[in-house]
């Protein structure tokens, strides 16, 4: 028979969400009356922006009409949604970004999931801890993990970055030489942010060590502190040394519709196995045109639609509505005595269980006691033991809801 590669048999299964599922399921079944409040998915509730849905329209009319029709499009994206990036995202607040540095996508788990495969399989990976799992599972699957450890509940090869309340989220440097650093900010599952000059502090590690930062931004729209960095090429040197992921996901509904975009910029190198200087830019184009045949023309022009003045305000609203969801679970659980994380500049909220509660006990009580689901820390990693994350992405009322009920809780 036909072998598989063998470093998928190191992946973890996805234990957290099939074990979130399953214990709902078997607390349905006893319970059929309870009406269960879920603030654990990281999917959002709003419907696109009107702006978002016009333009869509718009598409698919041009594309019933031979005169207007547009079959393949240029893979790394349209010219007017490249541009609308650009000058938004980037020019607007003081950072060249050129046209050919940005990679449109169908989104950025693809992006930071498929980024690693032009590194080396030699390239020591760093991550922070609690952390996104694809960073992790991809790398398993290119074979830089090795083993997992089940005591330690981590791979041998991955360097971990711990962030907890001790270190108040913000990881140290690796103590060992890493290549490539994954940093995600605002993060998920924390809700926390760098300041700065903390970023500044990465960037120079980063020039000083000879290794990349892939820097995934997919919440930076929920960024409301003036002085939290909305991009790394705010940094001095960033476009030497990173590579910046953005997604329309959260920010405008496209969970379902997809859109994304990666910025790799032409400063960046790394080096062939004869130690020539090679361009990542280079090597990501020529992926990304190889594997991939570009985001529908309907859903480029949606995403362009965001940068319009419209399309900006209904997207201002839309932030604005999944913060006060926010701040409402960030002050009810705070007025409880509990401590919380998060939340000020992303839809993440993250506390500290009560009681010394593993995150798992945490989560049957809010379930058995309080009807809600959350997310346990633990199941984006050891350091999220303890703790637990709960989304602003829910309506207002049923957000408003889940507090009134952990508020009768005694915690
Ligand atoms: N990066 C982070 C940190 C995320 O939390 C998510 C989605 O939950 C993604 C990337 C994926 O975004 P997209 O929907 O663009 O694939």
């Amino acid at each position: 028979m036909t072998q598989i590669n063998h470093y998928y048999t190191e992946l973890q299964g996805s234990y957290l969400f099939s074990e979130i599922a399953k214990r709902r399921t078997k607390f349905m079944e006893e319970n059929p009356n309870a009406a269960i409040i879920s603030l654990g998915i990281g999917d959002v509730t709003r419907g696109l922006p009107e702006a978002v849905v016009k333009a869509m329209h718009a598409a698919v009319d041009e594309l019933a009409n031979p005169g207007s029709f547009r079959g393949y499009g240029p893979e790394q994206g349209y010219d007017f949604l490249i541009q609308a990036i650009i000058d938004n995202d980037y020019k607007a607040r003081g950072i060249d970004i050129a046209s050919n540095e940005v990679f449109v996508s169908d989104g950025s788990k693809c992006d930071v999931g498929n980024i690693q495969e032009i590194f080396s399989q030699d390239a020591v990976v760093a991550v922070q801890d609690p952390v996104y799992p694809v960073y992790v599972d991809t790398n398993v699957m290119a074979g830089r993990s090795g083993k997992f450890n089940k005591e330690t509940n981590q791979y041998e090869n991955i360097v971990y970055l711990p962030c907890s309340a001790e270190n108040n989220f913000t990881p140290s440097l690796p103590d060992r030489k890493v290549d490539l650093i994954y940093l995600c900010y605002p993060n998920n599952p924390t809700g926390m942010t760098l300041t700065k000059e903390e970023l500044k502090r990465w960037v120079d590690y980063a020039k000083a060590n000879d290794c990349i930062i892939l820097y995934d931004s997919a919440y930076e729209a929920f960024i409301q502190e003036k002085d939290v960095p909305r991009s790394i090429y705010e940094i001095e040197g960033a476009r030497e040394v990173a590579i910046e992921f953005r997604s329309f996901s959260k920010t405008a509904g496209f969970t379902g519709v997809r859109c994304a975009y990666t910025v790799v910029p032409r400063e960046l190198q790394a080096k062939d196995a004869n130690g020539n200087v090679v361009k990542v830019n280079d090597l990501w184009n020529r992926r990304h045109t190889t594997k991939f045949n570009g985001v529908s023309y309907v859903t480029q022009r949606g995403a362009a639609a965001i940068f319009s003045p419209e399309g900006k305000a209904q997207i201002a609203s839309i932030v604005d509505y999944y913060m006060t969801n926010a701040r409402i679970i960030r002050d009810g659980l705070a007025s409880l005595g509990l401590e919380v994380f998060g939340g000020v500049n992303a839809p993440y909220i993250w506390l500290k269980t009560p009681n010394g509660l593993d995150s798992w006990a945490f989560f049957d009580k809010l379930l058995s006691e309080a009807n809600i689901v959350g997310t346990p820390g633990v199941g984006f990693g050891q350091s999220g033991q303890g703790y637990f994350r709960l989304t602003a992405f829910g309506s207002l009322e049923n957000t408003e809801k889940a507090i009134e009920r952990i508020t009768k809780l005694s915690l």
